[in-house]
């Protein structure tokens, strides 16, 4: 007898009484045509939980939720598709349509497999269609699928659901006449501190039924006290503790009590409107009189079972009562009667199986249907969340891609960059030497001009003199001439050898200051005691030409290199003598001009062409002859304007033809003589 499975506890809490609030929101969202991505997720929401609640108290309308959310399943992720199977499952089994339940869970866990993230709801759904197995009769499969639900519970840590499932693998052992290993599960259940209240509730009732069926009939008592202390007078599973407490007081011949027990699990029963659930007392108290050997009562009690088993048209029970019958026809010795009731529980008991097979087939088809199509979504939306991610890891890639790209670009961007402005640096440079190379050249050419214009005029400048002299030597030694034509002939001479050494002296500066490491070297001193020097030195040609020489008179400091200085006033003094004409003025006047003296060295001399002043200055030796046919050699005015900017001035000329030069030089002053 397997009737206490009737009372076993099942892992589904009863949570979520049926309101029609849902329905009332519903109404109103459809109303809206709600559209939005949120508004559309929080409607899907509502539905979970709406099909959730109901799948215990209403379970068509769970199934009517769960279905919702499949309306807009190309919307809804594939999480949320497999929760609303695991509540549709889980209410096609309260509505006793188990094969359909086990269909529909097995679609969940077919398109959950190898998703980590959704390891729980597999389990779960597993653990529902393990539940539905076990209905049909299926307590081998119904196991493997709790033995699976239990190693995942376990491998994500998740205790309540290790215990619930437990729970579940204990009833499919007894159902499996398991009896010790069944035993040994409740018991390890028994001995957690913290496990659920529905849990804690259920183990003594399923620890009562092992223990009577191991004939352990103390202990069986034992935890029917236990559990008569915890659960409520208005539990079903009261009733059937005291089916249970009859059943254990026939077998120790407690006929009285077992009497009352089974009365009252009726009483119960009755109070509760579950006729059909009296027909196991019922038939208790048939057994219980005919051990009495009370064979009316006992027949009537069958009789009364067997009326409510045909009102039901439940066949296991007609079988129950029909078995009962026959058990007392026999024990009556009413061989033909109990012939007649041990065939008719025969053709029941064939039923059963048959009845169970059909039930299976018609399910079976009915859910081939259902379930194609539901497969079918499933894969769609499995499919269209493959191709999202691959879409995103493309996109990812992609955008993998484009970086190196960008950053590859950047490298070779200022790799290119660095090269060419390196190139570009190299480049200036190389111009820059190229320049540098230029230039030394033409300094060089230049230099090299200039020494051979120097050498040709030393040849030239230095002969005349020399052979002049040499002449006027040779003639003395000869005593060719009086002493008073060589004194006639010496100031000629002197004349030519002042201007000689005029020229020695220019050179001898010049190509000083060409050599490596020349320096100025300033001084402090008296510029207008120097140009007195000039005037003595310079005396002799004044006097000979007929030309005043005036400069001011008093001390004028300046702080230059002074034989730079005296080498300028030399040439630009000698050259207003040169250009002078009998009668004609020199007047040397001193100026300040912002911490520079200026000097100027005017001259009413012949004046100079406005078109050749360019070139007195420069290195090309311009020169014309002085008024008395004095040569010269165009070095001059070019040492004056290199000595001049050496000692940080500036020299320049104002001339006009006929009216006399003008030239300025600046200088710097000593501080302190103003
Ligand atoms: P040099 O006197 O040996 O010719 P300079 O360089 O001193 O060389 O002068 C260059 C030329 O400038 C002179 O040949 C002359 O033509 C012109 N010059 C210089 N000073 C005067 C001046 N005071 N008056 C007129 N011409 C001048």
């Amino acid at each position: 007898m397997r009737s206490f499975l009737l009372f076993i506890f099942v892992f589904f809490c009863i949570s979520g009484a049926a309101n029609s609030y849902g329905h009332t929101l519903e109404a109103i969202t459809d109303t809206l045509g709600i559209r939005t991505v949120a508004e559309r997720t929080e409607k899907v929401k509502m539905y979970l939980s709406l099909s959730e609640s109901y799948r215990y108290t209403n379970p068509d309308s769970s199934i009517h939720y769960a279905d919702k959310v499949f309306e807009d399943k190309d919307e809804n992720s594939l999480g949320t598709l497999a929760e609303a199977l695991s509540h549709k499952s889980a209410a096609l089994f309260y509505k006793g349509n188990y094969q359909q339940s086990v269909k529909t869970a097995e679609i969940g866990i077919n398109s959950l497999y190898g998703l980590e993230e959704f390891n729980k709801l597999r389990a779960d759904l597993i653990r529902i269609a393990g539940v539905s197995s076990g209905a049909l009769g299926s307590y081998e499969l119904s196991l493997r699928y709790f033995l699976e639900a239990q190693s995942i519970y376990e491998s994500i840590g998740d205790q309540d659901s290790v215990n619930s499932i437990l729970n579940n693998i204990g009833v499919t052992r007894l159902q499996l006449d398991d009896f010790d290993e069944a035993l040994k599960i409740f018991l390890e259940l028994d001995a957690q501190d913290e496990i659920d209240n529905n849990l804690e509730l259920a183990i003594p009732v399923n620890l009562a039924f092992i223990y009577f069926e191991l004939g352990e009939l103390d202990k069986a008592g034992q935890e029917i006290e236990r559990a008569l202390n915890t659960l409520d007078e208005g539990d079903n599973r009261v009733a059937g503790l005291y089916f249970l407490i009859g059943q254990i007081a026939i077998e120790e011949a407690r006929l009285d009590e077992a009497e009352q027990a089974f009365q009252y699990s009726i009483d119960i029963y009755e109070r509760q409107g579950n006729t059909i659930e009296q027909v196991q007392p019922l038939i208790g108290l048939s057994r219980l009189y005919l051990k009495r050997n009370d064979i009316s009562i006992s027949w009537d009690y069958a009789q009364q079972a067997l009326d409510i088993a045909d009102k039901y048209n439940a066949t296991p029970e007609k079988a129950l009562a029909v078995e009962m019958l026959y058990l007392i026809s026999k024990d009556r010795n009413q061989f033909s009667r109990a012939l007649r009731y041990f065939e008719l529980y025969k053709a029941l008991s064939d039923s059963l199986q048959n009845d169970k097979v059909n039930e299976e087939v018609g399910r079976l088809t009915a859910a081939y249907e259902f379930s194609q199509k539901e497969q079918e979504l499933m894969r769609k939306q499995a499919d269209k969340e493959l191709e999202a991610q691959a879409k995103i890891s493309r996109q990812r890639m992609t955008l993998i891609i484009f970086f190196v790209v960008l950053v590859l670009a950047a490298g070779l961007i200022f790799f290119l960059y660095r090269n060419s402005s390196e190139k570009k640096k190299i480049n200036e440079l190389l111009s820059k030497k190229n320049d540098e190379i230029n230039e030394n050249s033409e300094k060089l050419k230049q230099s090299n001009d200039i020494k051979n214009r120097l050498f040709s005029i030393l040849a030239h400048d230095l002969r005349g003199p020399l052979s002049s002299l040499q002449g006027m030597i040779s003639l003395m030694e000869m005593n060719v001439n009086s002493k008073d034509e060589i004194e006639k002939l010496m100031p000629e001479v002197g004349e030519q050898f002042n201007s000689t050494s005029t020229l020695l002296n220019n050179l001898l500066q010049w190509s000083q200051s060409q050599m490596e490491g020349y320096r100025v070297l300033p001084e402090d001193f008296d510029l207008i005691e120097l140009i007195s020097q000039k005037k003595t030195l310079l005396n002799h040609s004044l006097k000979k030409k007929g030309v005043d020489f005036i400069y001011p008179e008093g001390e004028y400091f300046v702080y230059a290199d002074r034989n730079m200085i005296d080498l300028v006033l030399q040439n630009l003094i000698s050259n207003a003598i040169k250009y002078c004409q009998e009668g004609d003025k020199i007047e040397v006047s001193l100026s300040d001009n912002n911490g520079h003296g200026i000097v100027q060295i005017e001259d009413t001399g012949v004046g100079i062409p406005a078109g050749t002043i360019p070139l007195i200055f420069s290195e090309q030796f311009y020169t014309t002859d002085g008024t008395n046919s004095e040569k010269g050699t165009g070095l001059g005015l070019m040492l004056c304007k290199e000595f001049v900017e050496r000692n940080n001035g500036t020299i320049r000329v104002e001339s006009e033809v006929g009216e006399g030069s003008s030239f300025y030089f600046t200088i710097p002053r000593t501080a302190d003589h103003p």
